[in-house]
Formats: structure tokens, C-alpha cells, sequence
């Protein structure tokens, strides 16, 4: 028997947020208070708010995480961040392969699976990021995509302690769209087979994540569906009142 999965909710800021944010943070620290033992919380700001957020994040359980990280711990890598830095700041996550990251920057799931052994060397938790393109649902081969991406992104050294996936619909990410309930659980269902058929027990115990357009107003719907264990939110977590609208979803 399974122990129930804790739910996450992680907001990724993406490239927005000047130290002004931080009030948005404190007001989200406020309104947590009181959820901790039913839903966790995390903040994944751009990386020159981590160590302020985390400094602040000391008053509550929520959890600070970064958005990327090189593979490499140091060296001559201009402009990019090691999760040995990331963790120096105060982060204990770090999100892998989002899309944006594979659309703006070319990384291959080759490349997400070094970033999430990176995120281990450094002792972060990695939360890997896959989805289709509105293309390739159209085209009737999401499973196929989802299931590759897994393969290639996911390291075989993963356990549910040290992963989160999280399914992204590329389609989906701040356009508004989301997919049904049916969809969401058709997709879960067939990463929770896979986890399963590849980590057994561990594979059971990971948080799935779904994330695109997740708002107050669908977060229960998508919440609600089989294998769902939390929300990765993109606009809607830079204003406190909009998370904790999605958080409560878990009241
Ligand atoms: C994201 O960027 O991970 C995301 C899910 O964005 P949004 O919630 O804005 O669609």
C-alpha cells in the first residue's frame, strides 16, 4: 500500500520580479500560515531574489527554488548558474528542462537529465519539466513525446525524494488554455505507468506536477484529477492573492 503523495504547489516567476516582489512573498508567506500540513509551497524566483526570499522564507516552511542550472558545479560558463550556487543561496530545488528553457536555449532532454544529476551533486531536488507542443497534440502523438521526454530527461538514478515531474503542456503555458480533466489524467496516468514499469515503489511515491494556466478559478478541477499532486503556475504565482486562491484548492 502507497502512503498518500503531499501535494505541491511551486511558483516559477520566470523573469519577473525586482526586490519589490519581495512584498508579494511576505503577503504569501502570511496567508500560508495554517496550510502547511495539507499542501507544500514553493517560490522558484529569478536567481537575484533567491537569497533574499529564502532569508525571508526562514519565518515559514515555503520552500525557494531555482529555474535552471548548468550541469557544470563551476567554470567558464558565462552568465549561466550552478546548482551548487543555487543551493548556496538558499534554494532546495530547481526546475529542469521547462520548456522555455528547450525552446529558448535548445536544451535536449540530454541536457535535462545532466541538470538534474547536477541538482543531486548539489543536493537539490530536481523538478523535470516535459509536455507536448499543440502541434504534436494535434498530430495524436502526446503519449509518444511525454514518454520520450521521460526517458531522456528523467536520470536512472531518480527517486521520489529527490524528483518531481512535472507535465507541461507547451500549449498551455500563459496562453489561458488549459486541457481537460480527461486529458490531464490520460497524460498522468501514462507518466505514473512508466515511473512505475522503470523506479517500482519510488516511481508510485513521485509528485506529478501539472502546469499551464493553472488559475483560483480551474485549480480545484485540475487538482481534483487522479495522479495530480500539486501545480506548477507560472503568472499566477507572482501575486500572493492568486496562489493562495490555487493553494486552497487543498482546503
Ligand atoms: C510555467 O511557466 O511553468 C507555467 C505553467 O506558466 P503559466 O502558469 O503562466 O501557464
Amino acid at each position: 500500500m502507497s502512503t498518500p503523495i503531499k501535494p505541491l504547489v511551486a511558483g516559477n516567476w520566470k523573469m519577473n520580479g525586482l526586490a519589490t516582489q519581495v512584498t508579494e512573498f511576505a503577503a504569501l508567506v502570511d496567508g500560508y500560515s495554517g496550510m502547511e500540513d495539507k499542501v507544500d509551497c514553493m517560490i522558484c524566483p529569478p536567481a537575484t531574489l533567491i537569497a533574499a526570499l529564502a532569508n525571508f522564507s526562514q519565518e515559514s516552511t515555503i520552500e525557494i527554488g531555482g529555474q535552471n542550472c548548468h550541469a557544470s558545479a563551476t567554470g567558464a560558463h558565462t552568465g549561466d548558474i550552478s546548482a551548487e550556487m543555487l543551493s548556496d543561496a538558499g534554494a532546495t530545488s530547481v526546475i529542469v528542462g521547462h520548456s522555455e528553457r528547450r525552446a529558448d536555449h535548445g536544451e535536449t532532454s540530454e541536457d535535462v537529465n545532466r541538470c538534474a544529476r547536477a541538482a543531486w551533486r548539489a543536493g537539490l531536488v530536481s523538478i523535470i519539466c516535459i509536455g507536448e507542443t499543440a502541434e504534436q497534440r494535434k498530430q495524436g502523438i502526446t503519449l509518444d513525446i511525454i514518454g520520450e521526454q521521460l526517458l531522456g530527461s528523467v536520470p536512472d538514478d531518480a527517486t521520489s525524494s529527490n524528483c518531481v515531474i512535472a507535465y507541461e503542456p507547451v500549449w498551455a503555458i500563459g496562453t489561458g488554455l488549459t486541457p481537460t480533466a480527461q486529458d490531464v489524467a490520460d497524460v498522468h496516468s501514462s507518466i505514473r505507468q512508466s515511473l512505475v514499469r522503470r523506479f517500482g515503489d519510488e516511481g508510485q511515491q513521485m509528485r506529478l506536477l501539472y502546469g499551464g494556466s493553472v488559475k483560483p478559478a480551474n485549480a480545484a478541477e485540475l487538482m481534483g484529477v487522479i495522479d495530480v499532486d500539486g501545480a506548477l503556475v507560472g503568472g499566477a504565482s507572482l501575486k500572493a492573492a492568486d496562489l493562495l486562491g490555487i493553494l486552497n484548492a487543498y482546503e
